[in-house]
């Protein structure tokens, strides 16, 4: 391979979006991925938005 190669190849690793865990959102079931925001709380989090997690109440 060469040189060239080898740097576009590592190029487009870097690129590639890192594997964060994801959840399905309990009010609207879309997927929805780990934030930054929620590195302490990762475990309670249920919604996708905090729209959604006010919404829950209504849609009861
Ligand atoms: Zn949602």
């Amino acid at each position: 391979m060469e040189p060239t190669n080898l740097v576009r190849l590592k190029k487009y690793q870097m690129h590639q979006k890192p594997h964060l865990p994801t959840k399905t959102c309990a009010n609207c079931g879309k997927p929805f991925a780990w934030r930054k925001k929620w590195q302490k709380m990762w475990i309670e989090v249920k919604y996708c938005s905090e729209r959604c997690g006010r919404n829950k109440n209504r849609l009861a």
